[in-house]
């Protein structure tokens, strides 16, 4: 490998054969597809072709860094791991901050690609390029927190573990991939904790001691010193800062409530503050590896996680609950249990609308009285969705199956795009945001367009919130975009300053223009902004790619219906539906699609991929 960055392997293991191997990684995959969901998406690709099912042996489950991973460069240390989601049937990738990626780098190896089945439970121990494939047994029904702390007593060392709870071992299909234990840096979305279930893999504990090399560190250094604003550490500072951010999302009228019915929920802005407010001037923020500027996710409380918007919200005011306590406890019993909290949410809320409407009755819900603000129910559905247990069982199917399960016409309350639920932004308080969810490839996912791209700050999109032309535009760029920084891998808040605790409270955070210098520095490479949105785009066209061979119409480029005909009638979005035929017209011909949805022949030429699959190893 002649970039520096990277590692230049990847570890393959079969769990069907017991056999692990170390293979090249070619550099023309890497300028092509760079690296973490890039480099998974043409793994997965071929798997895609071949039509293998979300729970097959040959699904492959991969977990991918990028060449910025565990370098210098701040906000790099996140990780992708990806697979053939259980919930959607199609592409699905989920994103992990903390340590445990610079980690797999350290030990030797960009990425790890697993593919059979283990015939009992086991787990992966990789020190310093040292693979082996260990029994399980005694981890089996532990959660991720005491599976973490089980393997760093048995190893005796500071491993880096990435877990499943009984989530992903009982096969609910929104299971997440969770990560250092109480820290829960957690691989929330798409089901990859399933995957990780199905082939009966516990865990994967690392520890290296390696190094990774930058092409021009002194050069690097002074690039960043002269980028990064000048950060403030304090508590009070922290409390502003958060504060401002969550107050900010509810003012614009964010947050869904019951299950996206209703607009306002008393008392949740105060609750919400003042839990804000507690974590973010009580504890000590864990920042993933190489973060400097932390965020209003970094929250921990005794070395646990705390909660954050995306549990807030799906877990709060979507099933209709201002009680922080209670909200906290359930995050924890997602934690725990590695489930992903929006899908949770979402499902939850889902039932209870059911249960409001008369589509089910205590007959079905085991008992339980499936209301609003019922904080007791939510929390004994949350552990029976993890059991499988009873009316858990229908749940742990995702909302789309559970509608179908339901039935009764229950369809109209599944809120979700292409099987996965809405996550805690409303695409009515933003045009912008309902076409990236309906056009996204693993469905409703509010960071599948990144916000900031040559100076242009999405962030602050008051005045073109309900505006079309320029839309499908500006979310094609912001797709590509995240693809980069996803392949990099770059965490999202790098470009959203607001986000960020310890930066000023102007700072808007970098562009794409640091991004690329920085690319280049780690790696020795001559990329510009344009080469990288190049590359982006062709990743977006791979990931459809694997989308329409695993059978996507395109007509599910969409909305839920409620999104689309129900206003939210209070606040700044009311009044206001997304235009999503016109926007999605424009969105096809400039992506340079069919008027269907199909990707051109044409296209495949102008990105260099008609045959994707062909790389050296
Ligand atoms: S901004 Fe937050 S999520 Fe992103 S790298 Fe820093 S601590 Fe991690």
């Amino acid at each position: 490998m002649k970039y520096k960055g990277y590692i230049g392997k990847i570890l393959s293991v079969d769990l069907s054969a017991r056999k692990t191997e170390s293979l090249p990684l070619s550099e023309k995959l890497a300028e092509d597809y760079i690296g973490g969901c890039g480099i998974a998406a043409w793994f997965i690709h071929e798997a895609a072709q071949k039509k293998v099912k979300p729970l097959d042996e040959e699904n492959p489950l991969i977990f991918m860094t990028g060449p910025l991973t565990g370098t210098i460069v701040p906000w790099s240390g996140r990780h992708c791991v990806a697979a053939i989601s259980p919930l959607t049937g199609i592409w699905g990738e989920a994103y992990a901050g903390g340590t445990w990626g610079r980690e797999l780098k350290k030990a030797g190896f960009d990425g790890i690609v697993v593919t059979g089945k283990a015939d009992r439970p086991v787990y992966l121990k990789i020190i310093n390029q040292t693979v082996t494939i260990e029994d399980a047994a005694h981890l089996k029904g532990k959660d991720t927190y005491e599976t973490d702390a089980i393997l760093r007593k048995q190893t005796g060392m500071d491993v880096k573990v990435a877990a499943i709870g009984m989530g992903g071992e009982n096969l609910v299909r929104f299971a997440a991939v969770i990560h250092e234990g109480p820290a829960a840096r957690t691989a929330a979305r798409c089901g990859l904790g399933t995957v990780m279930g199905a082939k009966n893999l516990k865990a994967i504990a690392l520890r290296g001691e390696g190094r990774i090399k930058e092409a021009q560190e002194e050069e690097l250094k002074r690039s960043i010193r002269e980028k990064l604003p000048k950060l403030t550490t304090d508590a009070e500072h922290r409390v502003k800062k958060a504060c401002s951010v969550f107050s900010s999302f509810v003012a614009d009228g964010r947050h869904g409530v019951n299950n996206w019915r209703d607009a306002e929920l008393e008392g949740f802005r105060e609750s919400l503050l003042k839990e804000v407010e507690r974590h973010a001037g009580e504890t000590k923020p864990y920042l993933c590896a190489g973060c400097r500027t932390g965020c209003v996710e970094s929250n921990t409380s005794g070395g646990e996680r705390q909660t954050l918007w995306e549990a807030f919200a799906p877990l709060g005011s979507q099933c209709g609950i201002i009680d922080m306590k209670n909200v906290q406890r359930a995050y924890e019993i997602c934690n725990r249990h590695g489930i992903d909290s929006i899908s949770a949410g979402g499902v939850i809320s889902f039932a209870m609308e059911c249960f409001e409407e008369g589509l089910i009755t205590e007959k079905d819900t085991d008992g339980i009285r499936l209301t609003f603000g019922n904080s007791e129910a939510m929390l004994s559905l949350l552990e029976k969705i993890c059991k499988r247990e009873g009316f858990g069982a229908v749940l742990a199917e995702g909302t789309r199956r559970a509608a179908r399960l339901i039935g009764r016409g229950s369809e109209k309350f599944a809120l979700e795009v292409k099987g996965l639920e809405v996550p805690a932004h409303d695409p009515r308080a933003h045009n912008f945001l309902a076409l990236a969810y309906a056009t996204e490839n693993r469905g409703a996912i509010h960071t599948g367009a990144a916000p900031r791209i040559e100076g242009s700050d999405l962030m602050k999109m008051g005045e073109i919130r309900f505006a079309v032309s320029g839309i499908p535009e500006m979310v094609i760029r912001g797709q590509n975009y995240s693809g980069i920084l996803n392949s990099l891998v770059l965490c999202a808040f790098s470009h959203a300053g607001h986000a960020q605790y310890f930066s000023p409270a102007d700072y808007t955070g970098i562009t794409a223009r640091e991004v690329v210098e920085w690319l280049n520095l780690v790696t020795g490479a001559e990329r510009d902004v344009e080469s990288l949105l190049h590359s982006g785009e062709r990743i977006f066209n791979l990931k459809r790619m694997i989308n329409l061979s695993l059978g996507l119409d395109p007509a599910s480029d969409s909305l839920p219906d409620r999104f689309l005909t129900r206003k939210r009638q209070q606040g700044p979005a009311a009044d206001h539906l997304p235009q999503m035929k016109e926007m999605l017209e424009e969105y096809y011909r400039l992506r340079g699609w069919a008027p269907d949805g199909k990707i051109t022949a044409e296209k495949l030429e102008e990105l260099e991929m008609k045959n994707p699959v062909q790389y050296d190893r």
